[in-house]
């Protein structure tokens, strides 16, 4: 039988590399059967680090991306020059993919005007990511919290149809998740579907079926149970794989199977 391993599709390495705590981290990693990280970048200075990141480590592939939250204090000036220097990534070892981009409405400012100004510097930025990504015909890794039905329009606007697109941790229901699936995007899910208030979640992940699921960290956040509390890394993942095969009742070595397939061929890694 083959070994039962797994594939982190999102994490930001970044408080590892900085602290000198990698190969700590990718120790634990291994012995948890966790033998690939994919970085994801939330703005350019990440970008940098987990590019040469990849290039020291084969297990890490990395991201290019703007993250919401931090669209509203970028120029576009800045955002122009960011996205062209993307041109650079392209066809570089371990290079898979756009993200994490989208729209995020849950830390918006309290007044009104501010508020619209924040939701359409969000909105611009988010396009502008989108067009380099279809341009390109990268895989797409999205962030969407309280912002799902203006990102799904967005997403067809921009003519993503067609396209690898990922819907990181998904927060939303069975409901969403077939609206996601019937246009041929997927969800991943974090360590969320371990907590005990996220029955919905977990509908979802059931009414997505094995041949679309992934599953992630979002490391360092979100750690999964039974180590709540405790900052996340990449190694956790088997304990929310775990939960999964268990909550699915099938075995642990049929989900790595479908994990490991359906990840590798999303973000094309060999
Ligand atoms: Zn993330």
């Amino acid at each position: 039988m083959p070994p039962v391993t797994w594939i982190d599709t999102h994490c930001h390495p970044d408080y590892l590399l900085k602290s000198g705590k990698m190969e700590e981290a990718w120790e634990c990693s291994q012995n948890a059967g966790v033998r690939h990280w994919i970085a994801l970048s939330t703005e350019k200075e990440d970008t940098a680090l987990y590019a040469r990141a990849a290039e020291t480590y084969e297990f890490i592939s990395y991201t290019v991306g703007i993250h919401p939250q931090n669209a509203p204090s970028i120029s576009l000036e800045s955002l122009e020059k960011t996205v062209v220097s993307w041109d650079n990534h392209l066809g570089r070892r371990g290079f898979v993919g756009v993200g994490e981009i989208g729209l995020d409405y849950s830390r918006l400012p309290e007044s009104l005007s501010e508020r619209n100004t924040a939701i359409c510097r969000q909105k611009e930025t988010f396009r502008y990511q989108l067009r380099w990504a279809v341009r390109h015909d990268v895989p797409i890794v999205l962030h969407a919290r309280d912002a799902f039905q203006d990102v799904l329009t967005i997403l067809e606007e921009m003519g993503t149809n067609g396209m690898k697109v990922v819907w990181h941790c998904f927060c939303e229901g069975p409901e969403e998740i077939r609206a996601l699936n019937a246009r041929g995007m997927r969800a991943s899910f974090t360590g969320i579907v371990t907590f005990k208030n996220t029955d919905k979640v977990r509908e979802a992940l059931r009414a997505q079926g094995l041949e679309r699921l992934m599953i992630e960290t979002d490391a360092p956040y979100l750690t999964p149970v039974p180590h709540r509390g405790k900052i996340n890394t990449p190694a956790y993942l088997a304990f929310t794989a775990k939960y999964i095969a268990h909550y699915l009742g099938i075995p642990i070595q049929e989900l790595s199977e479908h994990l490991e397939s359906n990840s590798r061929k999303f973000f094309r890694i060999r």
